[in-house]
């Protein structure tokens, strides 16, 4: 299979040059070039599998000969082996055809546990086999730091760095990543904000030089293809659960930038039932601004409860634009070319995008209802990202006999405040793996705003 990009320049690449790629050269990002669709009869076919055996059928026709089915069903194994539930995306019934997608049993308790273990286990593999040693460089404000930390500690042909703002994250989520204690892994706390960290990471890609021969950066942010793969598989997963495909069956996802829900959109058009698709936004709406009445206009960032999704502008849109405009890179290139300017989709491409998409925004105070409001009629606790993808759901569904999958993102012990400032008797706990969280030793670097000051320390760092 070859990958494209959206902007239409670039070389096509294979699936491990995608892998390993990142961002295109000419700025746009990866999609393949044809996707794979499944037969009704094929998708009937894979109802019962367990989690690891439907990853494999997924994931297969993506990867091509890049790794034979033994090497593949291996990195599947070991990718969801840490999980914590058996079956690893449970469902739970939270009203009459409403239903919650626990995504959170993975090691770092949030969804994005899926996509970047595997991607570590793939890039491990991949590594190996090129007998070659690479660089991971990313920013967090939170989620994605420890998730890509997990994935990564094992990996031999790996060193990781990982640069956070600095005092300006959870204690939990410092934690996760500082307590990492092994030889390839590296925090840096940076004296500066989250923008400041993405700077900084963003200036090591554009020019590499300052790292030693034979050595290059690879992306662990939701550009990199492979993360997107590995999401398709729990839409697939859920919707069989739930009858697919004589069943359609409809999401809702609390989403930040895009690459969750745009994993659902694929799997429909992979061939599962499904009919709508709800994006779910705190205060930070630019794609509920975007569906809902073609207002595409960054506006400054707001802080809320939900802090994975406080994003001004979701990189992976770009994917969806892609198809909206027929495939055709230099429309999407006309089209993001500013992208602080107002940008507004064509009559053609809104509409299509309405057909399945359907937008919501919950703003803080309606995020602490819900968690109230669900604790108190079925007694399950949500955290405050997954309240507002069931809020969304709530207020936009289309079908009440078809059901309303709402993908749980994390687990509410990852955002204690925001649940206690809803339930504030509710004593929540940590899962048992996380219970020593807060004695575990810690290592990380605090380092000043500067490139150099980096970048030095990264080339004193790096394992021969
Ligand atoms: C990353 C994240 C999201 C947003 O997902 P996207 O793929 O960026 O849209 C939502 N909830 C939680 C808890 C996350 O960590």
């Amino acid at each position: 299979m070859k990958f494209i990009s959206t902007r239409g320049v670039a070389p096509a690449l294979n699936f491990t040059d995608t892998v390993l790629a990142g961002l295109a050269s000419d700025g746009g990002l990866y999609v393949p070039e044809q996707l794979p669709s499944f037969s009704r009869k094929e998708i009937e076919e894979m109802a019962g599998l367990d989690y690891c055996t439907l990853a494999f059928r997924i994931i297969r026709p993506f990867v091509g000969d890049a790794l034979t089915n033994e090497e593949l069903k291996c990195i599947i194994e070991r990718s969801y082996a840490g999980f914590r539930h058996s079956a690893m995306a449970p469902l739970v019934q939270t009203g009459t055809n409403e239903w919650i997608l626990e995504l959170f049993h993975g090691p770092t308790v949030a969804f994005k546990d899926f996509a970047l273990q595997f991607l570590g286990q793939l890039f491990d593999h991949l590594l190996k086999k090129r007998d070659e040693r690479m660089v991971v460089m990313g920013a967090t404000s939170g989620d994605t730091g420890s998730a890509a930390i997990e994935g990564c500690r094992h990996c031999k042909n790996i060193d990781i760095f990982i640069l956070h703002p600095h005092n300006r994250i959870s204690e939990v989520q410092r934690r996760q990543m500082a307590t990492v204690l092994s030889d390839n892994v590296f925090n840096i706390a940076l004296e500066g904000n989250f923008d400041d960290c993405q700077n900084i990471v963003k200036a090591s890609f554009a020019d590499q030089t300052f790292l030693p021969d034979g050595r290059r950066l690879v992306a662990v942010n939701s550009i990199n293809w492979a993360r997107i793969m590995a999401q398709i598989v729990y839409y697939f997963y859920a919707a069989l659960r739930l009858g697919a495909p004589a069943k359609t069956v409809n999401f809702s996802v609390p989403t930040g930038n895009f690459g969750d829900i745009f994993a659902g959109y694929l799997a429909r058009e992979m061939g599962l039932p499904i009919d709508q698709l709800v994006i779910a936004t705190n205060a930070n709406d630019i794609l509920h601004r975007c569906i809902s009445e073609n207002d595409h206009t960054p506006r400054p960032l707001v802080r809320s409860l939900s802090p994975s999704m406080d994003i001004m502008v979701s990189s992976n849109f770009e994917r969806l634009l892609f198809d909206l405009y027929g495939k055709n890179g230099s429309a999407v290139s006309e089209l993001l070319e500013d992208q602080k300017s107002p940008m507004h989709l064509s009559e053609t491409a809104l509409g299509k995008a309405r057909e399945v998409f359907t937008s919501y925004r919950v703003d803080d105070r309606r995020t602490l209802e819900v968690i109230r409001g669900m604790h108190d009629s079925c007694s399950y606790l949500l955290d405050p990202h997954t309240a507002i993808g069931v809020e969304a759901a709530r207020q936009v569904r289309r079908s009440m006999e078809q059901p309303m999958v709402c993908l749980s993102t994390a687990h509410p012990a990852k955002f204690p405040e925001a649940v206690a400032s809803a339930l504030p008797s509710n004593q929540i706990k940590l899962p048992s793996h996380m219970m020593d969280l807060f004695e575990r030793e810690e290592r990380m670097k605090l380092l000043p705003n500067e490139l150099r000051a980096v970048h030095h320390y990264i080339l004193k760092s790096l394992n021969k």
